[in-house]
């Protein structure tokens, strides 16, 4: 491979000049994946015939001065938990074995309406729940950096698929840090938007508050490539936002002088966090001070409340929407069962992995009687307080900047025995989901050979914000550019 990856607008621009066609794109792809995949794991299903098809189609389209978009020809891939007409969907889970969609999520219609080619879908941790991909009922997938070690979770699957230049972009789910963190563990960019600014609709329900799709590119201009795409309000989804779509590529190329960026005091201090990951993120905001930006100070006061209370309220949603899967109607249904009551609980036992199973448990221990005024309402009221932080602390800022995880990339194995540890993994990125602010997480620097990734929050509905201070930095730096070296 070259130092540069490609990226969506250098493959637009080949597209453009006739240097490659879709069809070509396709089959670089899906070779890609057939060099890489046995060591990545990125994959879980994969479109061969259909797009090619798709290729051929957009090819016919530019020949006749049709393209429809920046994405038309463009390969891309897809997590395993966005359904897609006639295809499989698994969700890392053994219960929606066999499970075929009769319908195609609002988010990858509007990519499939833009002309993008999707070649296949990404492995994650079973049901979104997981900051590694090691909940998956497939394996897990490698960090193309360094291979003993995760790419992160849940949407692991999405961000190897782009780091390792198999696609230039991906769509992700993020309910508590899944497209920031495994954007930061792989150094790549991946933005969550904020809640209601992408539909749900074809979106497999984990946590029905804090769920949100997003995007997984090199750059931030890419991000706002694919968010323009498929941003907007839908009909189909009661909680998508009627607000108007911002044109996000016009946040690109602007500058940063003037703009304040905020520093959680609560995010940087050095308990339970890599020191070194601590002084990159550092670094990474005096460039931004260099180019103009100021740089203040601000509090989250609730901060330390938020791991427990986004596990509350994440797991007390899960246990509810996982209930539809009892072997009536999804996918796998229990052998050998003896009447109804025994066919529920045989399909649920034999069909949930042990993480999934634990959040349904606990999930339904905190909403139970007695025990919801303790737990489930203590969380949603600890939540108001973490979204007034948040609203307090944009009084004084237009951004803040944050690490995206405490620490580079852990290994494979290091905290799937320990629920806990993994948990406190994401205690950089569970506030924005439970605020419903957007974020973005963009490659940093490395350390001891391991991108680390600077996370960007922003007010609701101003990823445009975001999308500037993040495509200002990438002018700036060189990390985005840098391609691992396990990616084959
Ligand atoms: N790691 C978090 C969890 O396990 C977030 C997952 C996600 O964003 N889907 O719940």
């Amino acid at each position: 491979m070259t130092d540069h990856p490609a990226t969506l607008e250098s493959l637009r621009d080949a597209l453009d000049t006739g240097a490659i066609s879709s069809r070509e794109l396709v089959e670089q792809s899906l070779n890609r994946v057939a060099e890489t995949d046995a060591g990545l794991h990125a994959f879980v299903g994969l479109r061969k015939e259909g797009a090619r098809a798709d290729a051929d189609a957009a090819d016919t389209r530019r020949t006749r001065g049709e393209v429809r978009s920046p994405l038309d020809g463009i390969p891309l891939a897809i997590k395993d938990n966005l359904v897609q007409s006639g295809e499989l969907t698994r969700c890392g889970s053994r219960i929606l074995e066999g499970f075929v969609s009769p319908y195609t999520a609002t988010a990858v219609a509007r990519l499939q309406a833009a002309g993008a080619i999707l070649i296949g879908r990404t492995n994650m941790d079973e049901f979104a729940m997981g900051s590694s991909t090691e909940h998956s009922v497939f394996g897990a997938t490698r960090n193309p950096w360094d291979r003993a070690r995760t790419p992160g979770g849940s949407s692991g699957g999405s961000a190897t698929a782009v780091a390792a230049g198999i696609v230039p972009g991906a769509l992700g789910s993020d309910t508590g840090g899944s497209i920031r963190q495994p954007a930061g563990f792989c150094g790549i960019a991946g933005l969550k938007p904020t809640y209601g600014r992408v539909s749900r609709w074809g979106l497999v329900a984990f946590a029905s508050s804090l769920d949100q799709i997003g995007v997984l590119a090199h750059t931030a201009g890419d991000c706002a490539r694919l968010l323009e795409a498929i941003a907007g309000h839908d009909p189909r989804d009661s909680t998508s936002l009627p607000e108007p779509v911002p044109r996000f590529t016009e946040a690109l190329g602007g500058d940063v002088s003037g703009l304040v960026l905020g520093l959680p005091r609560e995010y940087f201090v050095e308990e339970g966090v890599d020191p070194e990951v601590l002084n990159s993120v550092r670094a990474a905001v005096s460039v931004l001070e260099r180019a103009g930006a100021k740089v203040r100070e601000v509090s989250l006061p609730h901060t330390k409340y938020a791991v427990a209370t986004y596990y509350l309220v994440a797991m007390a949603e899960a246990s509810s929407n996982l209930a539809r899967y009892d072997g009536v109607r999804y996918g796998r249904r229990a052998e050998g069962y003896d009447g109804l009551t025994d066919m529920y609980r045989r399909s649920r036992s034999e069909g949930f992995g042990p993480e999934v199973k634990r959040r349904i448990v606990l999930g339904t221990y905190v909403l139970s009687a007695g025990y919801f005024e303790a737990y489930y309402r203590k969380a949603q009221q600890v939540r108001t307080l973490l979204r007034r932080d948040f609203e307090q602390a944009f009084r004084g800022c237009d951004a803040i900047a944050t690490p995206t995880s405490p620490e580079t990339a852990f290994r494979l194995g290091e905290k799937i025995d320990d629920p806990l540890r993994m948990y406190l993994s994401d205690v950089y990125t569970v506030s924005a989901n439970l605020a419903g602010i957007p974020g973005i997480s963009i490659p940093c620097g490395f350390v001891r050979g391991l991108p680390v990734g600077l996370q960007l929050l922003g007010r609701a509905l101003d990823e445009s914000t975001l999308l500037r201070v993040a495509d200002a930095f990438q002018r700036l730096t060189d990390h985005h550019t840098r391609v691992p070296p396990q990616a084959s």
